[in-house]
């Protein structure tokens, strides 16, 4: 498919491809949908192993952060850009050329840090352009997200119990951490504090050790982690762990976690997760705290008002859910149709008003 076809199929507005060859930069930046906002999105620095394959990726991602934004309620639309590259070799110049670039669209696009771009790497971009946001506290930026992504994973885990059990109490439920990294860590916190039962699975024993030193717990071997018979399984690691092979051992009702992409194939997996049952709340409106606080830093807002809005997620999960019940639709689905409404209202809205 060419590279307008892809465009016209995903409904991006704006792809730019950026080359310069004196510091070895090869990127692409997809603006998705602005109707709400700037296109906010990370920066992944990855070894493609084609142009095409890159092409794809951030297509696919950009789209996805229009979604989450607008079903977080944000006033941001959709973008993200991908370097061409090893991430073992990076360098002030590639930095500061990619930041022109972000500089030249004149803010129609903002970045993040994304895999394998660390606050160093923000740091330099914001010295070329002030669209960069997660920025170390010296050029303006807010810090790690992981705390506020983990408190609105946490209200939205509590949503999937209040429909599932008509009380969000966490006291004696027991509640499965996959990835007990950043995100996992603080939620294991927040759901500790509220008197629930830990497991956790993870290949790192570091992780493992610091989580049952400061909450107790229990440590699971990651092979057994889908099919333990646990009120909630908290995927909070990599992305496709739900899958036919893993849906056929899962016994949890509740699926709420904190990763990106959890469904392997996401209409698929979803109607799967309907018939048995399973409530899934999509992965990026559980986990959109993360964004919360980046809006907030851009905003200027106090960080009370990032973790404020991460509460909210409870809401937006319940009211997914619902829908997704009353309506016979996947929670995935459920949660993109609200995404495309709020989308075509402000739309429609600019277009009579003044
Ligand atoms: P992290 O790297 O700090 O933690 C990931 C943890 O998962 C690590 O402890 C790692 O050892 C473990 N892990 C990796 N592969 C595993 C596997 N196969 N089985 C079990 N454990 C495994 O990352 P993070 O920042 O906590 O992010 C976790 C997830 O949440 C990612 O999918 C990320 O995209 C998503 N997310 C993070 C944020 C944020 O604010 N950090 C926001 C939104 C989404």
């Amino acid at each position: 498919m060419s590279a307008f076809a892809q465009m016209a199929d995903m409904g991006h507005e704006q792809v730019v491809f950026v080359r310069n060859d004196d510091v070895g930069l090869r990127a692409i930046i997809a603006i998705h949908d602005t109707t709400l906002g700037p296109g906010l999105g990370g920066t992944r620095l990855y070894p493609y192993a084609s142009d095409d394959e890159a092409l794809t990726d951030v297509l696919r991602l950009s789209r996805g952060m229009t979604y989450k934004a607008a079903v977080a309620g944000l006033d941001l639309g959709g973008g993200k850009a991908v370097i061409l590259g090893d991430p073992g070799v990076k360098s002030e110049g590639l930095f500061r050329a990619f930041g022109r670039a972000i500089e030249s669209l004149g803010g129609r696009y903002i970045t993040a840090e994304d895999m394998n771009t660390t606050v160093d790497d923000m740091n330099i971009i914001a010295r070329e352009t002030s669209y960069v946001t997660g920025a170390g506290g010296a050029y303006g930026g807010a810090g790690d997200p992981s705390p506020i992504t983990a408190w609105g994973v946490f209200h939205g885990l509590r949503a999937c119990l209040e429909v599932r059990h008509g009380t969000p109490d966490l006291r004696g439920r027991k509640v499965a951490i996959q990835g007990i990294g950043n995100v996992g860590y603080n939620l294991a916190g927040y759901l500790h504090e509220a008197g629930a039962e830990l497991f956790y699975a993870d290949i790192n024993t570091t992780n493992l050790d610091r989580a049952t030193r400061a909450f107790g717990g229990h440590v699971v071997d990651d092979e057994a982690f889908w099919a333990l018979d646990v009120d909630v399984l908290a995927p909070c690691a990599i992305g496709g762990v739900v899958n036919p092979d893993t849906l056929a051992m899962m016994k949890a009702p509740i699926i709420a976690g904190g990763a990106n992409n959890v469904l392997l194939d996401e209409s698929r997996d979803g109607r799967a997760l309907q018939e048995l049952g399973i409530l899934y709340a999509p992965d990026y409106v559980i986990n959109a705290g993360g964004l919360m606080h980046v809006h907030a830093e851009l905003r200027s807002f106090p960080t009370e008002q990032a973790m404020d809005d991460a509460a909210g997620i409870f809401d937006t999960v319940k009211r997914i859910l619902n829908i997704a019940r009353d309506e016979r639709l996947t929670t995935i689905a459920a949660s993109n149709a609200l995404a495309e409404r709020r989308i075509e209202t402000v739309a429609r809205v600019r277009r009579y008003r003044v």
